[in-house]
Protein backbone atom coordinates (compact mmCIF):
# COMPACT_ATOMS: atom_id res chain seq x y z
CA UNK A 1 0.00 0.00 0.00
CA UNK A 2 1.64 3.20 -1.17
CA UNK A 3 0.91 6.66 1.27
CA UNK A 4 0.60 9.62 -0.77
CA UNK A 5 -0.70 13.26 0.53
CA UNK A 6 -0.33 16.53 -1.42
CA UNK A 7 -0.86 19.74 0.39
CA UNK A 8 0.43 23.03 -0.42
CA UNK A 9 -2.66 23.04 -3.53
CA UNK A 10 -3.30 26.43 -3.52
CA UNK A 11 -0.38 28.17 -4.05
CA UNK A 12 -0.08 31.92 -3.16
CA UNK A 13 1.57 34.20 -5.71
CA UNK A 14 3.98 37.46 -5.89
CA UNK A 15 3.50 37.14 -1.70
CA UNK A 16 7.14 38.19 -1.85
CA UNK A 17 9.20 40.69 -3.96
CA UNK A 18 7.23 43.49 -2.55
CA UNK A 19 9.81 44.27 0.30
CA UNK A 20 11.65 47.28 -1.54
CA UNK A 21 8.20 49.60 -2.32
CA UNK A 22 7.07 49.17 1.24
CA UNK A 23 6.38 52.70 3.22
CA UNK A 24 7.36 52.70 6.83
CA UNK A 25 3.80 51.55 8.21
CA UNK A 26 3.93 48.46 5.80
CA UNK A 27 6.23 46.87 7.26
CA UNK A 28 5.61 42.61 7.26
CA UNK A 29 5.72 39.36 9.03
CA UNK A 30 5.80 36.17 7.21
CA UNK A 31 5.53 32.73 9.85
CA UNK A 32 5.18 29.36 8.93
CA UNK A 33 2.72 27.93 11.44
CA UNK A 34 2.43 23.43 11.04
CA UNK A 35 -0.53 22.88 13.09
CA UNK A 36 -4.42 20.96 12.35
CA UNK A 37 -2.15 18.38 10.46
CA UNK A 38 -1.39 20.98 7.49
CA UNK A 39 1.37 23.92 6.71
CA UNK A 40 0.40 26.94 6.96
CA UNK A 41 1.68 30.78 6.63
CA UNK A 42 0.59 33.92 7.39
CA UNK A 43 1.89 36.68 6.34
CA UNK A 44 0.86 40.26 8.46
CA UNK A 45 1.70 43.64 7.44
CA UNK A 46 1.45 46.96 9.41
CA UNK A 47 3.54 48.39 12.56
CA UNK A 48 2.29 45.55 14.52
CA UNK A 49 2.99 42.62 12.02
CA UNK A 50 5.25 40.58 13.70
CA UNK A 51 3.17 40.55 17.29
CA UNK A 52 -0.11 40.03 14.79
CA UNK A 53 1.68 37.17 13.16
CA UNK A 54 2.34 35.88 16.46
CA UNK A 55 -1.07 36.28 17.70
CA UNK A 56 -2.57 34.03 14.93
CA UNK A 57 -0.51 32.09 15.43
CA UNK A 58 -1.45 31.78 19.49
CA UNK A 59 -4.93 31.42 17.52
CA UNK A 60 -4.48 28.73 15.21
CA UNK A 61 -2.77 26.65 18.14
CA UNK A 62 -5.32 27.52 20.90
CA UNK A 63 -8.08 25.76 18.77
CA UNK A 64 -6.06 23.42 17.59
CA UNK A 65 -5.84 22.20 21.44
CA UNK A 66 -10.11 22.25 21.19
CA UNK A 67 -10.78 20.55 18.04
CA UNK A 68 -8.29 18.17 17.73
CA UNK A 69 -9.60 14.31 17.09
CA UNK A 70 -6.00 13.10 17.97
CA UNK A 71 -5.77 14.83 20.75
CA UNK A 72 -7.36 13.20 23.71
CA UNK A 73 -7.67 15.84 26.07
CA UNK A 74 -9.04 18.14 23.54
CA UNK A 75 -12.95 19.15 23.94
CA UNK A 76 -13.59 16.99 20.58
CA UNK A 77 -11.96 14.26 21.89
CA UNK A 78 -13.28 14.43 25.21
CA UNK A 79 -16.78 14.79 23.28
CA UNK A 80 -16.35 12.33 21.15
CA UNK A 81 -15.36 9.53 24.11
CA UNK A 82 -18.03 10.61 26.62
CA UNK A 83 -20.53 11.12 24.15
CA UNK A 84 -21.32 14.24 26.25
CA UNK A 85 -19.22 17.34 27.20
CA UNK A 86 -20.32 20.39 29.60
CA UNK A 87 -19.32 23.35 27.34
CA UNK A 88 -18.40 26.61 29.65
CA UNK A 89 -16.66 28.48 26.40
CA UNK A 90 -19.37 28.01 23.88
CA UNK A 91 -16.45 28.28 20.90
CA UNK A 92 -17.11 24.48 19.98
CA UNK A 93 -20.69 25.29 20.24
CA UNK A 94 -20.87 27.52 18.08
CA UNK A 95 -18.51 25.77 15.30
CA UNK A 96 -21.18 22.41 15.70
CA UNK A 97 -24.63 24.72 15.17
CA UNK A 98 -22.28 25.92 11.88
CA UNK A 99 -21.87 22.67 11.09
CA UNK A 100 -25.16 21.74 11.82
CA UNK A 101 -26.30 24.21 9.57
CA UNK A 102 -24.12 23.16 6.42
CA UNK A 103 -25.25 19.28 7.00
CA UNK A 104 -28.59 20.34 6.79
CA UNK A 105 -28.32 22.93 3.67
CA UNK A 106 -25.90 20.32 1.80
CA UNK A 107 -28.75 17.66 2.46
CA UNK A 108 -26.05 15.61 4.30
CA UNK A 109 -23.19 15.84 1.95
CA UNK A 110 -21.37 17.95 5.09
CA UNK A 111 -21.79 15.74 8.11
CA UNK A 112 -19.10 15.89 10.69
CA UNK A 113 -20.50 12.30 12.28
CA UNK A 114 -19.15 11.20 9.03
CA UNK A 115 -16.19 10.52 11.54
CA UNK A 116 -16.03 6.78 11.91
CA UNK A 117 -16.09 6.11 8.57
CA UNK A 118 -13.56 8.68 8.11
CA UNK A 119 -11.08 6.35 10.59
CA UNK A 120 -12.20 3.33 8.88
CA UNK A 121 -10.32 4.46 5.91
CA UNK A 122 -7.13 5.52 7.85
CA UNK A 123 -7.74 9.13 7.45
CA UNK A 124 -7.77 10.40 11.13
CA UNK A 125 -4.28 9.11 11.41
CA UNK A 126 -2.87 6.01 13.32
CA UNK A 127 -2.99 2.04 12.11
CA UNK A 128 -2.57 3.56 7.78
CA UNK A 129 -4.55 3.40 5.56
CA UNK A 130 -7.18 0.62 4.31
CA UNK A 131 -10.24 -0.07 2.60
CA UNK A 132 -12.84 -1.16 4.87
CA UNK A 133 -15.64 -4.22 4.31
CA UNK A 134 -19.18 -3.27 2.88
CA UNK A 135 -20.00 -4.70 6.15
CA UNK A 136 -17.86 -2.28 8.23
CA UNK A 137 -19.58 0.75 6.31
CA UNK A 138 -22.52 -0.61 6.50
CA UNK A 139 -22.66 -0.46 10.45
CA UNK A 140 -20.18 2.70 10.79
CA UNK A 141 -22.89 4.84 7.99
CA UNK A 142 -25.72 3.56 10.59
CA UNK A 143 -23.95 6.37 13.17
CA UNK A 144 -23.59 8.82 11.11
CA UNK A 145 -26.87 11.53 11.43
CA UNK A 146 -25.63 15.26 12.21
CA UNK A 147 -28.63 15.90 13.16
CA UNK A 148 -28.40 13.73 16.16
CA UNK A 149 -25.67 16.14 17.94
CA UNK A 150 -27.22 18.48 20.39
CA UNK A 151 -26.59 21.26 22.57
CA UNK A 152 -28.62 21.64 25.59
CA UNK A 153 -28.22 24.19 28.11
CA UNK A 154 -24.60 23.69 28.59
CA UNK A 155 -24.20 20.65 28.06
CA UNK A 156 -22.99 19.33 24.31
CA UNK A 157 -24.09 15.75 23.55
CA UNK A 158 -23.80 13.13 20.50
CA UNK A 159 -25.56 10.43 19.56
CA UNK A 160 -25.04 6.67 20.78
CA UNK A 161 -21.54 5.61 19.73
CA UNK A 162 -21.22 8.48 17.30
CA UNK A 163 -17.87 10.60 17.07
CA UNK A 164 -17.54 13.55 15.02
CA UNK A 165 -14.15 15.45 12.87
CA UNK A 166 -14.17 18.71 12.40
CA UNK A 167 -11.26 18.70 9.56
CA UNK A 168 -13.42 19.67 7.07
CA UNK A 169 -14.98 23.28 9.32
CA UNK A 170 -11.81 23.53 11.29
CA UNK A 171 -9.75 25.62 9.63
CA UNK A 172 -12.54 27.90 8.08
CA UNK A 173 -13.53 28.59 11.05
CA UNK A 174 -9.86 29.92 12.67
CA UNK A 175 -9.39 31.55 8.89
CA UNK A 176 -12.55 33.89 10.13
CA UNK A 177 -11.05 34.07 13.89
CA UNK A 178 -7.95 35.54 12.11
CA UNK A 179 -9.81 38.09 10.98
CA UNK A 180 -10.85 39.07 14.24
CA UNK A 181 -6.49 38.86 14.86
CA UNK A 182 -5.94 41.32 12.04
CA UNK A 183 -8.78 43.87 13.02
CA UNK A 184 -7.07 43.89 16.71
CA UNK A 185 -3.50 44.48 15.47
CA UNK A 186 -4.47 46.59 12.70
CA UNK A 187 -3.62 45.03 10.44
CA UNK A 188 -3.83 46.52 7.12
CA UNK A 189 -3.06 43.91 5.04
CA UNK A 190 -2.55 40.27 5.36
CA UNK A 191 -2.55 37.03 3.71
CA UNK A 192 -3.33 33.39 5.67
CA UNK A 193 -2.73 30.22 3.96
CA UNK A 194 -4.26 27.07 5.99
CA UNK A 195 -3.89 24.52 4.04
CA UNK A 196 -6.58 24.44 1.62
CA UNK A 197 -7.82 28.07 3.13
CA UNK A 198 -6.74 31.00 2.23
CA UNK A 199 -7.83 34.53 3.79
CA UNK A 200 -7.12 37.29 1.56
CA UNK A 201 -6.88 40.31 3.89
CA UNK A 202 -7.22 44.15 2.52
CA UNK A 203 -4.95 43.92 -0.93
CA UNK A 204 -0.83 43.93 -1.45
CA UNK A 205 0.96 46.77 -0.97
CA UNK A 206 0.78 47.93 -4.40
CA UNK A 207 -3.07 48.57 -3.76
CA UNK A 208 -3.65 45.44 -6.60
CA UNK A 209 -5.66 42.19 -5.35
CA UNK A 210 -3.91 39.17 -4.25
CA UNK A 211 -3.53 36.49 -6.60
CA UNK A 212 -4.40 32.94 -5.31
CA UNK A 213 -3.39 29.65 -8.11
CA UNK A 214 -5.70 27.20 -7.83
CA UNK A 215 -3.93 23.90 -7.99
CA UNK A 216 -4.18 21.92 -11.06
CA UNK A 217 -5.91 18.78 -9.83
CA UNK A 218 -4.32 16.87 -12.54
CA UNK A 219 -0.79 17.47 -11.10
CA UNK A 220 -0.65 18.05 -7.43
CA UNK A 221 2.76 17.58 -7.07
CA UNK A 222 3.66 20.19 -9.29
CA UNK A 223 3.16 23.40 -7.53
CA UNK A 224 3.35 25.97 -10.10
CA UNK A 225 0.55 23.62 -12.56
CA UNK A 226 -2.11 25.51 -11.81
CA UNK A 227 -5.84 25.32 -13.24
CA UNK A 228 -6.47 29.47 -12.85
CA UNK A 229 -5.64 32.20 -10.93
CA UNK A 230 -7.79 34.14 -8.37
CA UNK A 231 -7.72 37.92 -8.13
CA UNK A 232 -8.79 38.57 -4.29
CA UNK A 233 -9.68 41.41 -1.68
CA UNK A 234 -11.17 40.95 1.51
CA UNK A 235 -12.25 37.29 0.29
CA UNK A 236 -11.68 33.54 1.32
CA UNK A 237 -10.91 31.26 -0.87
CA UNK A 238 -11.05 27.33 0.43
CA UNK A 239 -10.54 24.32 -1.89
CA UNK A 240 -11.43 21.10 -1.72
CA UNK A 241 -10.43 18.09 -3.41
CA UNK A 242 -9.55 14.24 -3.78
CA UNK A 243 -5.99 15.00 -4.85
CA UNK A 244 -5.03 17.04 -1.57
CA UNK A 245 -4.91 13.31 0.61
CA UNK A 246 -5.10 9.87 -0.57
CA UNK A 247 -3.70 6.26 -0.73
CA UNK A 248 -3.24 3.68 -3.73
CA UNK A 249 -4.13 0.45 -3.28
CA UNK A 250 -4.27 -2.46 -5.89
CA UNK A 251 -4.20 0.35 -8.62
CA UNK A 252 -6.91 2.14 -7.31
CA UNK A 253 -6.81 5.94 -5.55
CA UNK A 254 -9.00 6.08 -2.41
CA UNK A 255 -9.26 9.51 -1.07
CA UNK A 256 -10.43 11.44 1.90
CA UNK A 257 -13.20 13.44 1.33
CA UNK A 258 -16.03 10.39 2.23
CA UNK A 259 -19.71 10.53 1.06
CA UNK A 260 -22.06 9.72 3.60
CA UNK A 261 -24.49 8.18 1.56
CA UNK A 262 -22.40 5.46 0.54
CA UNK A 263 -19.27 5.25 3.40
CA UNK A 264 -16.90 5.69 -0.10
CA UNK A 265 -14.71 8.31 -1.60
CA UNK A 266 -17.28 10.72 -3.04
CA UNK A 267 -17.11 10.19 -6.87
CA UNK A 268 -19.02 12.76 -8.21
CA UNK A 269 -17.43 13.56 -11.75
CA UNK A 270 -15.30 16.66 -10.22
CA UNK A 271 -11.69 16.43 -9.12
CA UNK A 272 -11.64 20.12 -7.27
CA UNK A 273 -13.82 22.71 -6.00
CA UNK A 274 -13.14 26.03 -4.99
CA UNK A 275 -15.82 28.47 -2.99
CA UNK A 276 -14.75 31.91 -2.61
CA UNK A 277 -16.76 34.78 -0.71
CA UNK A 278 -15.69 38.13 0.88
CA UNK A 279 -15.13 38.59 4.59
CA UNK A 280 -18.06 38.26 7.00
CA UNK A 281 -19.26 36.87 10.14
CA UNK A 282 -18.63 33.35 9.51
CA UNK A 283 -18.10 32.94 5.89
CA UNK A 284 -14.93 30.94 5.89
CA UNK A 285 -16.49 28.64 7.75
CA UNK A 286 -19.07 28.72 5.37
CA UNK A 287 -16.25 28.46 2.20
CA UNK A 288 -14.98 25.07 4.09
CA UNK A 289 -18.02 23.01 4.48
CA UNK A 290 -19.60 24.68 1.45
CA UNK A 291 -16.27 23.06 -0.62
CA UNK A 292 -16.08 19.48 1.34
CA UNK A 293 -19.94 19.24 0.32
CA UNK A 294 -19.81 20.41 -3.16
CA UNK A 295 -17.48 18.01 -4.16
CA UNK A 296 -19.05 15.28 -3.04
CA UNK A 297 -22.43 16.58 -4.51
CA UNK A 298 -21.04 17.00 -7.83
CA UNK A 299 -21.00 19.86 -10.56
CA UNK A 300 -24.94 19.58 -11.34
CA UNK A 301 -26.05 19.91 -7.71
CA UNK A 302 -23.40 22.33 -6.32
CA UNK A 303 -24.34 25.00 -9.13
CA UNK A 304 -28.02 24.21 -8.33
CA UNK A 305 -27.01 24.52 -4.66
CA UNK A 306 -25.15 28.37 -5.35
CA UNK A 307 -28.19 29.26 -7.72
CA UNK A 308 -30.71 28.43 -4.89
CA UNK A 309 -28.58 30.15 -1.88
CA UNK A 310 -30.15 32.16 0.27
CA UNK A 311 -27.29 32.31 2.64
CA UNK A 312 -23.76 34.54 2.54
CA UNK A 313 -23.46 34.96 -1.35
CA UNK A 314 -20.26 32.70 -2.61
CA UNK A 315 -18.50 31.84 -5.68
CA UNK A 316 -17.65 28.73 -7.10
CA UNK A 317 -14.33 27.02 -9.64
CA UNK A 318 -14.93 24.11 -10.22
CA UNK A 319 -12.74 21.28 -12.49
CA UNK A 320 -14.14 18.34 -13.93
CA UNK A 321 -13.07 14.57 -14.07
CA UNK A 322 -13.54 15.24 -17.86
CA UNK A 323 -11.30 18.31 -18.27
CA UNK A 324 -13.68 21.62 -17.77
CA UNK A 325 -13.20 24.33 -15.13
CA UNK A 326 -16.57 25.79 -14.56
CA UNK A 327 -16.45 29.47 -13.19
CA UNK A 328 -19.56 30.95 -11.46
CA UNK A 329 -20.50 34.51 -12.99
CA UNK A 330 -19.42 36.28 -10.21
CA UNK A 331 -16.47 35.36 -10.20
CA UNK A 332 -15.29 35.76 -14.19
CA UNK A 333 -13.71 39.11 -13.92
CA UNK A 334 -11.08 37.78 -11.12
CA UNK A 335 -10.53 34.28 -12.56
CA UNK A 336 -7.58 34.19 -14.99
CA UNK A 337 -7.21 30.54 -16.73
CA UNK A 338 -4.52 28.70 -16.97
CA UNK A 339 -4.49 27.62 -20.96
CA UNK A 340 -1.26 25.20 -20.28
CA UNK A 341 -2.86 22.56 -18.11
CA UNK A 342 -5.42 22.03 -20.94
CA UNK A 343 -8.92 22.62 -20.00
CA UNK A 344 -11.70 23.85 -21.58
CA UNK A 345 -13.39 26.96 -19.47
CA UNK A 346 -17.03 27.34 -18.93
CA UNK A 347 -18.65 30.26 -16.82
CA UNK A 348 -21.93 29.22 -16.04
CA UNK A 349 -24.99 31.70 -14.71
P1 LIG B 1 -11.68 19.42 3.42
O1 LIG B 1 -10.20 19.29 3.18
O2 LIG B 1 -12.08 20.72 4.06
O3 LIG B 1 -12.50 19.12 2.21
O4 LIG B 1 -12.06 18.35 4.53
C1 LIG B 1 -11.77 16.98 4.38
C2 LIG B 1 -11.71 16.35 5.75
O5 LIG B 1 -13.00 16.44 6.37
C3 LIG B 1 -11.38 14.87 5.71
O6 LIG B 1 -9.99 14.66 5.85
C4 LIG B 1 -12.15 14.32 6.89
O7 LIG B 1 -11.44 14.53 8.09
C5 LIG B 1 -13.39 15.19 6.93
N1 LIG B 1 -14.51 14.71 6.09
C6 LIG B 1 -14.48 13.77 5.12
N2 LIG B 1 -15.69 13.63 4.55
C7 LIG B 1 -16.51 14.51 5.17
C8 LIG B 1 -17.90 14.83 5.03
N3 LIG B 1 -18.68 14.23 4.14
N4 LIG B 1 -18.40 15.79 5.87
C9 LIG B 1 -17.63 16.40 6.80
N5 LIG B 1 -16.33 16.13 6.97
C10 LIG B 1 -15.77 15.20 6.17
MG1 LIG C 1 -13.79 21.84 4.00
Amino acid sequence: MKRLTAYGFLMLLLLSGCGAQLSPDEAQESIQVIAMDTAMLITTYGERSPAAAYACEDTIRDLEKKLSRTDPDSEVSRLNNAGTLEDSESELRSILIQAGQYCQKTGGAFDITVAPVVAAWGFAGGDGYRVPSQKELDRLLELVDGFAVKGNGQTLSLGPGQSIDLGAIAKGYAADKLVGVFQEYEVPRGLAQLGGNVLAYGDRPDGTPWRVGIQDPAKPDDQNAFAGVLELTDAFAVTSGGYQRYFEENGKRYHHIIDPATGYPADSGLTSVTVAAGISDGSGAMCDALSTALFIMGEEKALDLWRHWDGTPFELVLVTEDGRVVVTEGLADRFTPDESGGYAYETVS
